[in-house]
């Protein structure tokens, strides 16, 4: 396997030249990690989203989904914390103007006031606080009286519409909501491509539950979110729980685990999702600042409380990241010279699942391969090359994860079957034309 940080350049490369992510508007500069998902990346991170929303809301029938809005009552980040607490400890270096956030610092370095950048002694200023919400303003008059902020997170809309959720689906707790949705933070230390940005989706669930069983359901859903992540194909040798040490842990939360997952190198191994236990925290705090009662009423028993919340919280983008860079391998071929680069997604997240290729540009197999793509593009995203040798064509359609090809040969427009090439085994089948559609539907399904 290649090495890291390697891998990442070369998946930024590949991920450029071949449609996946683009930097945000590239023609003036580029935005400061922001980025853009071309054909290819929008959809393997749609893939993802889907096997999430899948699995937390449509295959349950105690978890309701939700679409709430970015932008909310300012008074929503007060009751959160965010106004006050959600900062960056912050250290300049007067010489040579870097940044660095001194709670990831070296704290040798950061004692002998020492640039870990420009490497002079005494320029560093003390750390300062930044706040991390990006801010704007509502209506037409920039006062203060307007601002609102881009939320940091898309927990704060679930809790808000807690009680709308549970009434008009008519839940009982335990039950859940879930949403898919866009988040902003005006990082410091942005950066290892779409590992850490500035807009991020994030894939986020609370689970209310009653007081008392909060550790138990703590428990169900640490195991469930690690199989969600086994499932997604990433490899088990990468993926680690880190519990919270009582420094790490949030003055609210009374248990928290991350999901890991070794993306090498440097990095290393990083949170890809957080599972908390944060009691009734957010839930009082909402009742607090919006004069509003947020209770659950337990008609069988008779009684009134304020829900714990379970939540588990994990970023579409890391976790596209994660699965690229575990599916990224470089290979050598037998009996060829050049290797092969071969993204091996499962292929049920693999963006095209099928490419059709005429042998030669004439007999009528261009015609009968358009043909196929026809019959199978409603069924799954195909692609059609005709242009360059068969190996060619194959390297390109390995180096975006695309599972199966399919080439009409001279033997084609004969017998109507054609030859499926597996992506991952090389071997290749023959397989009538009038089967094709059901041969790859049983082998996209995982
Ligand atoms: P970190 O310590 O890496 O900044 P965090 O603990 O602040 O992360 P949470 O607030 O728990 O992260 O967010 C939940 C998930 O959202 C993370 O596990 C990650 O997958 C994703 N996420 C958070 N911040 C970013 C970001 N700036 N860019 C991309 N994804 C992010």
């Amino acid at each position: 396997m290649a090495g890291f940080p390697e891998v990442m350049d070369k998946l930024v490369s590949l991920c450029k030249r071949r449609g996946f992510i683009f930097q945000s508007s590239e023609i003036y500069g580029g935005t400061g990690s922001v980025w853009d998902y071309g054909p290819l990346g929008v959809e393997l991170k749609k893939n993802i989203k889907d096997r999430w929303w899948n699995a937390m809301v449509r295959s349950r029938d105690d978890i309701e989904g939700l679409d709430a809005a970015i932008l909310m009552h300012p008074r929503t980040w007060e009751a959160s914390g965010h106004v006050a607490g959600f900062t960056d400890p912050l250290v300049d270096c007067k010489q040579c103007k870097a940044r660095f956030r001194a709670d990831k610092m070296d704290p040798k370095k950061l004692e002998a006031n020492v640039c870990p950048n420009c490497g002079n002694k005494g320029t560093l200023t003390e750390p300062r606080l930044f706040n991390l919400m990006f801010k704007t303003f509502m209506g037409a008059l920039e006062e203060s009286s307007s601002v609102v902020y881009l939320r940091p997170e898309t927990a704060q809309g679930i809790f808000v519409n807690f009680l709308n959720v549970q009434q008009s689906a008519r839940q009982k707790v335990p039950f859940g909501i879930a949403q898919i949705g866009k988040a902003f933070r005006n990082e410091i230390t942005p950066g290892n491509f779409i590992f850490r940005t500035r807009e991020f989706e994030q894939m986020e669930m609370q689970f209310f539950v009653e007081p008392g069983t909060d550790m138990e359901w703590f428990e169900q859903w640490k195991a469930l979110r690690m199989q969600w992540h086994l499932d997604l194909g990433l490899s088990p040798e990468r993926l680690e729980f880190h519990q919270h040490t009582d420094t790490e842990l949030a003055h609210y939360a009374r248990a928290a685990f991350d999901v890991t997952f070794d993306f090498g190198g440097t990095l290393g191994h990083q949170e890809i999702e957080g599972v908390h236990n944060r009691g009734d925290f957010d839930l009082s705090q909402h009742q607090q600042y919006s004069g509003k009662k947020l209770e659950y009423f337990d008609q069988v028993n008779n009684k009134r409380y304020v829900p714990y919340v379970i939540e588990t919280s994990v970023g579409a983008d890391r976790v596209t990241l994660a699965a690229l860079v575990n599916a990224y391998r470089e290979e050598t071929v037998e009996g060829e010279s050049e290797g092969r680069v071969v993204l091996g997604l499962k292929p049920s997240i693999a963006p095209i699942k099928a490419a059709i290729f005429p042998l030669t540009k004439k007999d009528g197999q261009p015609e009968m391969a358009r043909k196929i793509v026809d019959d199978l593009r409603g069924a799954f995203p195909v692609d059609y090359d005709e242009t360059g040798s068969i190996g060619k064509r194959y390297r390109r359609q390995d180096e975006v994860g695309t599972p199966f090809c399919i080439t009409v040969d001279g033997q084609s427009t004969g017998d109507q079957t054609v030859t499926v090439r597996n992506r991952d085994s090389l071997a290749q089948d023959r397989v009538d034309v009038s089967q094709l559609k059901g041969y790859l539907a049983g082998k996209l399904v995982d």
